[in-house]
């Protein structure tokens, strides 16, 4: 069993395969000299300085020998040999493999505009970028953001919780467009400003400026930002390089069946990299989440070891801001309907209904308690394939746990 990817999609299934009693070899690469670990304290804790890379790790360094798993970071693989089922290595070595994940990730979308290769121009991925741009991030230095994503967002947060000052520069006419509903993204951007936060909004950067160091940030209206540091956030591209070259289908990633193997019944995806048929909503996705990583490298191990289980998961993804948290749950963007309902505390519900009243997403904003409630609430009716009531949803004095039964019934 080989894996290429050793991030947090690799990290489970090779947990996964000594799980479900797998007792041959097992090799786990990757071009990381980290162990595998979690990425998303990378814009929050590690930013801030509360934990450390280490501390992101999935398991202690022993757990890889303990479990004979062959753990090769700091290796890339260049090529897939599906005739003979080998992987080579940078170095020419192969490896054999009788069955093969891909759990390779995604790479930041770098800008394509002059200066973005400038000494203080950003993107934030992995632990050694966290700490380039944790050392930048010094009280009252000035921070701008490109993107107002979940990512940029919550680097906005850690750097005004250090100290400094920060513009976010976002294409669309509102931040979170990609990820959630407009009424969600209102209180997060209120929440910023309220910090402090500077939004150009609608603004396209048309120039970094600067001698060796960044020193400010053109727009297309003219605007200039003067900065000690910029973060490009602007999304993240699959990497699909190596399945390209071996000839695999690829779409926005590497496209797998609902039980994640690809079109060669030996070689399977998960994570970022992959684009797999949601077993739930019928046509393919490619999710970006920690929840999607932790899910399917497991799954996608039990599946090379025999197991034929389908993604049972309805998408989950959190982002940490501030005090508040966000979670999001299902597929939003494409309700015919949306629902907003008012929480207990500071924090909103939305929930969207496609055309024919099926609830398909709901997202929540605010202090954790509520918005997990609300949200796993939310998640169980959506795996049911609810129709709730547009009117009893948005209305706080219905109780949802009832109106799940309701529906059940
Ligand atoms: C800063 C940050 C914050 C985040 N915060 C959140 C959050 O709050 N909530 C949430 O739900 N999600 C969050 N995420 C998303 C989540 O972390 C990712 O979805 C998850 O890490 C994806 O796991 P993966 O295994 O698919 O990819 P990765 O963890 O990126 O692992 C892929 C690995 O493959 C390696 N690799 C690629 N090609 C090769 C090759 N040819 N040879 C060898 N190795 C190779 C890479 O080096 C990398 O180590 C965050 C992500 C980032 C970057």
């Amino acid at each position: 069993m080989a894996i290429v990817g050793a991030g947090h999609a690799g990290g489970r299934a090779a947990s996964a395969l000594r799980d479900a009693g797998w007792s041959g070899p097992v090799t786990l690469i990757g071009a990381e000299v980290h162990t595998p670990h979690e990425r998303p304290p990378l814009s929050k804790e590690v930013l801030r300085g509360a934990k450390t890379g280490g501390d992101c790790a999935l398991y202690p360094d022993d757990f890889y020998r303990d479990r004979d798993i062959n753990l090769m970071t700091g290796t890339t693989v260049s090529n897939i040999r599906r005739s003979t089922r080998e992987i080579e290595l940078s170095n020419e070595r192969l490896v054999p493999f009788e069955k093969l994940l891909l759990a390779t990730g995604a790479e930041p979308r770098r800008l394509d505009v002059p200066g973005a290769d400038l000494d203080g121009v950003h993107v934030l991925r992995t632990i050694d970028q966290s700490r380039e741009l944790a050392a930048r991030l010094t009280p009252g230095a000035r921070l701008t953001i490109v993107g107002g994503g979940l990512i940029g967002l919550e680097v906005a947060a850690s750097a005004m919780q250090l100290g400094c000052s920060v513009s976010v520069v976002e294409v669309d006419e509102r931040v979170l467009a990609r990820v959630a509903p407009a009424a969600i993204a209102e209180y997060v951007a209120k929440r910023h400003q309220d910090a402090g936060v500077a939004f150009h909004l609608n603004r396209t950067v048309t120039a970094i400026a600067g001698e060796q160091t960044v020193s400010a940030v053109h727009l297309d209206d003219g605007t200039s930002i003067e900065t000690d540091a910029v973060l490009i956030s602007i999304g993240v591209t699959p990497r699909v390089d190596l399945a390209q070259r071996a000839d695999l289908a690829v779409a926005n990633g590497i496209a797998t069946d609902a039980t994640l193997r690809t079109e060669d019944p030996n070689i399977f995806a998960a994570g970022d990299a992959c684009v797999f048929m949601h077993p739930l909503f019928g046509f393919p996705i490619r999710l970006e989440s920690w929840k999607n990583a932790e899910d399917q490298g497991p799954l996608a191990a039990r599946n090379m070891l025999g197991a034929d289980e389908r993604y049972p998961s309805v998408p989950w993804m959190w982002s940490d801001q501030f005090d508040f948290t966000i979670q999001v749950a299902g597929l939003p963007g494409q309700a015919k309907t949306i629902v907003k309902r008012q929480l207990d505390s500071d924090a909103i519900a939305v929930f969207d209904l496609a055309g024919d009243g099926q609830l398909i997403a709901v997202s929540a904003v605010g202090p954790v308690g509520a918005v997990a409630r609300t949200v796993r609430l939310g998640q169980m009716m959506i795996e049911r394939r609810s129709y709730p009531d547009p009117e009893a949803l948005a209305s706080p004095s219905t109780n949802l746990k009832a109106l799940m039964r309701q529906q059940a019934a």
